[in-house]
């Protein structure tokens, strides 16, 4: 007889996802800057085999931008970056942990980063964030390209200018509420708190800029 593939309800998964897989909603920025450190993996390993790009660290880091006039939260590195087609599969299906694959290649597991092998790190954001915007460009290309979504509803995406090659990704921080405190991911205390916590070991430079908050 035929096996039949489950089929699912990707609003609901993503709805159910952002509110039972993720107790702490803190974490989203662990997983974004975990992100931002693979995709400058992705350029370190190839400038390994690749001759005409050397890997001079000084031109790799990630910064965090909290505007609290504008309520966003950016992360914002200088890694690979992705196409059109990246960011169709890579943000656009729920589940698919691309950086999975990419580090059971290329290092040991060492199950530090449990959740993001899942493979639904990227949609964490949507905890602390009603809107999130990413805008890349990726290696080798001139064209940047802009990913916008609200959440369950869908994404679009359309091509933007961007001067540095790499990954910005725009949070747009949601109104506080009795329970939740989202002003918090734009105060710079406890950004700088949160980075300390969880990515303290990630090995390119995490800047902050606090000039807009
Ligand atoms: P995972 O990291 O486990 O693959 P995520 O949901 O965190 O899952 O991210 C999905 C994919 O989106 C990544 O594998 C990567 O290909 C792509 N991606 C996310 N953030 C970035 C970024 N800042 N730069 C380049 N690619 C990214
Ligand atoms: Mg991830």
């Amino acid at each position: 007889m035929d096996k039949k593939q489950f089929r699912a309800e990707s609003k609901r998964l993503l709805e159910m996802m952002i509110n039972s897989i993720y107790t702490q909603k803190e974490i989203f920025l662990r997983e974004l800057i975990s992100n931002s450190s693979d995709a400058i993996d992705k350029i370190y390993y190839r400038a390994l085999t690749d001759d005409s790009l050397t890997f001079d660290q000084e031109g790799y880091f990630i910064k965090v931008t909290p505007n609290k006039e504008a309520r966003t939260l950016t992360i914002t590195d200088t890694g690979i970056g992705m196409n059109q087609e990246e960011l169709e599969s890579h943000l656009g299906v729920i589940a698919k942990s691309g950086s999975l694959a990419f580090k059971q290649e290329n290092e040991a597991k060492d199950g530090r980063d449990i959740i993001g092998q899942f493979g639904v790190g990227f949609y964490s954001s949507f905890m602390v964030a009603d809107k999130v915007v990413v805008i890349s460009r990726p290696l080798g290309s001139d064209t940047a390209w802009k990913w916008e979504s609200e959440g369950t509803e869908g994404y679009t995406i359309e091509p933007t200018e961007k001067a540095e090659v790499g990954t910005e990704v725009v949070l747009h921080i949601k109104p506080d509420t009795e329970e939740d405190s989202y002003d918090d991911y734009l105060n710079e205390y406890r950004l700088k708190a949160l980075i300390k916590k969880y990515s303290d070991f990630i090995r390119y430079p995490i800047k902050m800029d606090f000039t807009s908050s």
